[in-house]
């Protein structure tokens, strides 16, 4: 049965049979038991599926994961410890050092710096592009040991959304998957796979969890991207494991062998798995997601039309607003809403922003986002202080920019709030 989204927050990946626990059970245990030798043998030769160790592999986390799966209408997924290891895991999987690959430069900080300066450290060089240059422009920077494409869905923080299609033919066009982070969208608005992304990820630490209460991270394969017929460019796929009698995952392992090569390989070695306590509170958040992405949307929309007209805000961006540049595009991938982030320049100096932010008694000041409690972050305050406002506008950030996320708080609470802390600036 194909059931619909909201559904599928709740019943999916999980099916209990007769007297099982209705709700997923957390197998708080490292290790599991096997009759025979030979049984626990061929767990190691991934011949058999099974669990051995918690290290690599845990029933909750599967079946989390599966629920995540069927969400994004993918074929196989992983949780990881956090957003940063799904990033890092998903890019790593396929590249190797002496490897490139082209990242839209608007994306995460934390992910900026793990592409940019830690795996370039490892080999793996990363050439950040302007996403909203045309195709043709951006096919300039491909080049022949380019092994895939990122982006972020909806760009944290400036809220930008991604030309999905024309980052799809990018990728395509030269043999490789697009891998795309959908941490803001998430799939009750956005399923990149319908827009020809292979390969997702998600810091489930913000909406997911939705509750600021476990950092976690997924990678979810659409099992579309044929491995084989690009066999030269992905020898750790397409070629034999020697940390496995030489198994080539591509052909064992068909449409799953993306994720099972993650799992077997890099969790097994880096071992930045999601523990299964921080899985149960996942998806308990995932049950709710669809009530409550589209309740952070509402609140968005609001305080997005309240600051627009609003004589002491300089501009805002998001695009749920009618007069956003980004508006129509993002009507076309994401028709019932985008996220609970906008952002907004208070206008005056740094220090009339300072006094904004110190002013609000409801709205909290927080190094997060995207959850159930409005917050904002000042990043030239904050995240990015020690960047002149010249290195800000290279990062594509704002001097004066102030990321708001909406929580699920009344917006007109939340309005209230900004309406006081706005009569001080
Ligand atoms: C927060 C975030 C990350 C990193 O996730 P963690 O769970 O904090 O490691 C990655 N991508 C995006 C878009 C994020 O917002």
């Amino acid at each position: 049965m194909n059931y619909e989204i909201e559904t599928k927050c709740v019943q999916s990946g999980y099916e209990p049979g007769n007297g099982d626990p209705r709700q997923i059970p957390i197998y708080q245990s490292t290790t599991f038991r096997y009759e025979s030798s030979d049984e626990m043998g061929r767990l190691f030769d991934l011949e058999a599926e099974g669990y051995f160790y918690t290290r690599l592999q845990n029933p909750t986390n599967d079946l989390v994961a599966a629920r995540i799966c069927a969400l994004e209408g993918g074929e196989a997924a992983m949780l990881t410890s956090s957003g940063q290891a799904a990033n890092f895991f998903a890019v790593f999987n396929i590249c190797e050092a002496g490897d490139h690959f082209i990242s839209a430069g608007s994306i995460y900080g934390g992910t900026f710096n793990l592409f940019g300066v830690t795996m370039k450290k490892m080999g793996i060089e990363c050439t950040f592009v302007d996403q909203t240059l045309p195709y043709e422009e951006l096919c300039k920077y491909v080049k022949p040991n380019t092994k895939c494409v990122f982006g972020e869905t909806l760009t944290n923080p400036t809220v930008n959304v991604l030309d999905l299609k024309k980052f799809a033919k990018l990728a395509h066009d030269h043999g490789v998957p697009l891998i795309v982070d959908n941490t803001f969208a998430t799939p009750i608005n956005l399923r990149p796979f319908e827009f020809g992304a292979d390969i997702v990820t998600h810091s489930t630490t913000k909406y997911m969890d939705g509750h600021g209460s476990a950092v976690g991270g997924a990678i979810v394969d659409s099992g579309k991207f044929d491995w084989m017929a690009h066999k030269e460019k992905f020898p750790g796929l397409c070629t034999p494991d020697e940390s496995y009698h030489g198994l080539i995952y591509a052909e064992r392992f068909g449409k799953k062998a993306y994720i099972t090569k993650a799992t077997a390989q890099l969790m097994r070695d880096f071992g930045c798995i999601q523990s299964p306590q921080n899985a149960y509170y996942l998806n308990l958040g995932l049950e709710s997601l669809a009530v409550r992405v589209r309740q952070h949307c509402k609140n968005a929309q609001k305080v997005a039309e309240y600051l627009k007209d609003h004589p002491k805000i300089a501009w805002v961006r998001y695009p749920g607003l009618k007069e956003d540049p980004e508006y129509a595009m993002a009507r076309t991938y994401m028709p019932e809403g985008t996220c609970g982030v906008l952002c907004f320049g208070v206008k005056g100096s740094r220090e009339d922003a300072n006094r904004f932010m110190d002013a609000l008694r409801l709205v909290t000041i927080e190094t997060h986002v995207a959850d159930s409690h409005t917050c904002l972050l000042h990043p030239a305050s904050h995240t990015h202080r020690q960047l002149t406002d010249e290195q800000l506008r290279e990062a594509g950030v704002a001097p004066d920019l102030i990321r708001f996320s909406c929580g699920l708080e009344s917006a007109e609470d939340i309005i209230k709030d900004l309406d006081q802390a706005l009569a001080l600036v």
